[in-house]
């Protein structure tokens, strides 16, 4: 048992989140403090926040020392949240004060408490009463005593601030100081669900018995979109807010929070908190404080969500699992599903992972009886899979430069004649993904990466998809001086819009697509106006296929369903089928049955065979087996090794290196490919390359890559990082 107190003057060990990849000696300060206290140390010239990390370990003359300034106002970092940010960084090989990094991104937490003013029900005898007067009452009596702001009183009462100043005089009404940041609404889980189906009912027990075991469990919750996934997954939360522990539910975008928190209003009674990079300052320090304190039951948000410092976590769910922006891309390379797991199994908590169309690791897992696995096989109400079929594109006549085919626009017709929606689906950002001049052939490339400039006919910019350069779109060509030769060549979204307004001039159109709009809630409106408004034709790219419900959508065309099975990616299997069920599921969500058109000019291929005959075990099964022959994952394990430097030479010279002197990874079985050029080959004008080891399944494999990769030294202008189970394969 470790010492969870410190005395004045105790050696303690200070985690902090500087870039020092060690915890560094102080003596305790007065008063003492607690294992996982939050304190500010003096660190050089500066003061730092830090969190008590155990006893100091290190020999530094004790003498000389530094004692902890304070310790700060937020309650201790309990053990469970430490030992997963050693757990997450040991896997995916970040340094620890990097993953605290993760856990201490709030404002203010050094600051003092700060304070506010709030009412709350007092001794006093109104002189007489009125309605208003009976309504505060009444709200201050219903909140069980909680205090509010006077503009919370007045909107929950709905009378005007003087009501309650007025009774403030009376004594009837007591203001009072306290703590700035207040409590949540209280959620009811025993507020009347929705009349569940069979299926949906047998479901939602099962995660109730998996809720009462209070241990760790994970478990695949699968079903067609609309199936009622998410009305059995609340249940779960329901389960968990009976017994008093804390709800983490992730998305993974946030144009999906604020439809998810109306559903969650409705169910419980009161909003939840959020946390995402959309939530203000103010709330974002609210909702630290209160998961921390336990008095958040339930949190919304996106993967760094992960990272609150619950005070009993007893379930996280993770909505559309397989969604790849789980993976954290940038800083501390992680993906969220795989770390809920283990955030779950510290806490004993249990797991959901709610999708239509899982990933192939999560259902490998429950095949392999790891996660349990629920299947809700029936659509809610009468809306049932949309009818799917290939249009050949070998078949038809297209003029160039057109890219909807006469059988696609023909079924649209039909739609807009009917007062239906339809929805032209590309995954494909801009107008166009090359500019090429037809004089000489050259394609405008991006001058600080490999990609080709894509155009952005709305912005009237060139835009690079990797890096973000723009530029103006060049009137001469740029490589033999020829002017009024450049081209747009093939298909994005907008050039799609383009031809359906050409195609349906009195049809109402609108666009979606995350370059075109500015915030978040600029996106809501759309996606909103959509839903209820009168537009026929939506053209969108994969922004579209996540979650959001268009009940008069009938139709969905997929312009190329031949995107994303090209390339040497592994993956790009998977993500096609997944991403075609997806958007796919989005016709005929309500009473009328939907149609899915996909046009593609390799009908025969398997994966468009099985998006068509929706044999989805027999998409996986053949899947796993390709995976499993080639010693890939889920049956094997990768590991991305990204090397960055100012020129290509010097990462190449140090890629050989490692890859010659590879005795460490040779001693656990694991070998080493590369270097080439990572699938990201220049980024701010910094050169990439990258090494993949690939090793048998129980391997240690990072272990092995340490003891590899500590051997060499950087100098200084090259970066190494480490991408444990990177998403894409080559
Ligand atoms: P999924 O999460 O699988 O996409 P949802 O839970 O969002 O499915 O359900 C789809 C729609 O059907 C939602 O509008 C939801 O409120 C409704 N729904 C699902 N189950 C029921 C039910 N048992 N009773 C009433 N409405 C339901
Ligand atoms: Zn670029």
């Amino acid at each position: 048992m470790s010492r969870e107190y410190f005395e004045e003057g105790a050696r303690v060990g200070i985690l902090t989140p500087e870039p020092l990849d060690r915890v560094l000696d102080y003596r305790a300060p007065e008063g003492g403090c607690w294992l996982g206290a939050f304190v500010e140390v003096p660190l050089g010239p500066r003061k730092v926040l830090g969190v008590v990390w155990g006893e100091g370990a290190g020999d530094f003359d004790a003498a000389k020392l530094r004692a902890v300034n304070r310790v700060l106002d937020a309650a201790p970092m309990r053990g469970e949240l430490r030992s997963f940010l050693e757990k997450a960084g040991a896997y995916t090989l970040t340094p620890l004060s990097q993953m605290l990094r993760l856990a201490t991104r709030v404002p203010g937490l050094s600051d003092p408490p700060s304070m506010r003013k709030i009412y709350r029900l007092g001794q006093g005898e109104p002189d007489r009463m009125t309605d208003a007067r009976r309504r505060v009452i009444d709200t201050l009596v219903d909140y069980g005593g909680l205090g509010f702001t006077l503009s919370e009183l007045s909107s929950l009462a709905g009378v005007s601030t003087s009501v309650i100043k007025g009774l403030a005089k009376q004594g009837v009404v007591e203001e009072a100081d306290t703590p700035r940041d207040t409590p949540y609404l209280p959620l009811d889980p025993d507020l009347p669900s929705k009349d569940l189906t069979e299926d949906q009912a047998s479901a939602a027990e099962a995660l109730r018995k998996g809720m009462a075991t209070r241990r760790y469990g994970t478990t695949l919750l699968k079903g067609v979109t609309g199936s009622g996934k998410t009305e059995v997954y609340l249940e779960a939360v329901a389960e968990c807010l009976r017994q008093g522990r804390q709800a983490l539910v992730l998305l993974p975008e946030i144009a999906l929070t604020s439809e998810f928190l109306t559903r969650v209003e409705a169910r419980f009674g009161a909003k939840p908190a959020e946390w995402h990079s959309g939530v203000t300052m103010t709330e974002r320090r609210r909702a630290w404080k209160m998961v921390g304190q336990g008095a958040a039951q339930l949190v919304v948000g996106a993967r760094s969500a992960l990272f609150l410092p619950y005070r009993d976590l007893g379930l996280i769910v993770v909505d559309e699992e397989h969604d790849s922006s789980y993976k954290q891309e940038e800083g501390a390379l992680y993906n969220a599903r795989d770390m809920a797991v283990l955030r779950a199994s510290l806490n004993d908590a249990q797991v959901v992972l709610a999708s239509a169309t899982p990933s192939l690791e999560s259902w490998a897992n429950a095949e392999a009886g790891k996660y349990a696995r629920l299947d809700l096989t029936a659509r809610f109400g009468e809306a049932v899979l949309p009818e799917m079929a290939a249009i050949d594109m070998r078949t038809q006549d297209l003029p160039a430069q057109s890219w909807l085919s006469p059988r696609l626009t023909g079924e649209v017709a039909k739609r807009i004649q009917n007062g239906e929606q339809a929805l032209l689906f590309l995954n494909r950002r801009g107008y166009a993904p090359v500019t090429l001049c037809r004089a000489c052939g050259a394609q405008v490339g991006c001058d600080h990466c490999d990609a080709r400039m894509v155009e952005h006919r709305f912005q009237k910019r060139l835009v690079c998809h990797q890096c973000g350069e723009t530029k103006p779109l060049p009137e001469v060509c740029p490589s033999c001086g020829v002017e009024g030769k450049m081209a747009a060549v093939g298909p994005g979204v907008e050039r799609v819009a383009e031809e359906a307004a050409r195609a349906f001039p009195d049809a109402k159109l609108a666009i979606l697509s995350s370059d075109l709009f500015g915030s978040a809630r600029a996106l809501k409106a759309q996606i909103e106006e959509i839903a209820q408004g009168d537009t026929d034709i939506i053209i969108g790219t994969q922004l579209v296929a996540k979650g959001h419900n268009f009940p008069r959508l009938t139709l969905v065309g997929v312009v190329d369903a031949d995107l994303g099975l090209q390339g040497g990616d592994l993956r790009a299997a998977e993500r096609t089928f997944q991403l075609m069920r997806q958007v796919a599921g989005r016709a005929g969500r309500a009473e009328k049955r939907g149609v899915a058109l996909l046009q593609t000019f390799q009908p025969e291929h398997p994966v468009i065979r099985a998006i068509l005959s929706g044999d989805e075990e027999g998409f996986w099964r053949a899947e796993a087996a390709e995976r499993e022959q080639a010693g890939m994952p889920p049956y094997g394990r990768l590991a991305g090794i990204i090397i960055s430097a100012p020129d290509a030479a010097s990462a190449f010279d140090l890629g050989n290196h490692l890859a010659r002197h590879d005795d460490a990874l040779r001693a656990v079985g694991a070998v080493v490919y590369g270097p080439a050029p990572a699938p990201i080959a220049r980024v701010r004008g910094r050169h990439r390359v990258r090494l993949l080891v690939k090793a048998p399944k129980g391997v240690a494999l990072q272990g092995a890559i340490r003891r590899w990769t500590d051997g060499v030294k950087l100098p200084t202008n090259l970066r190494l990082s480490v991408d444990i189970d990177p998403q894409s394969f080559y």
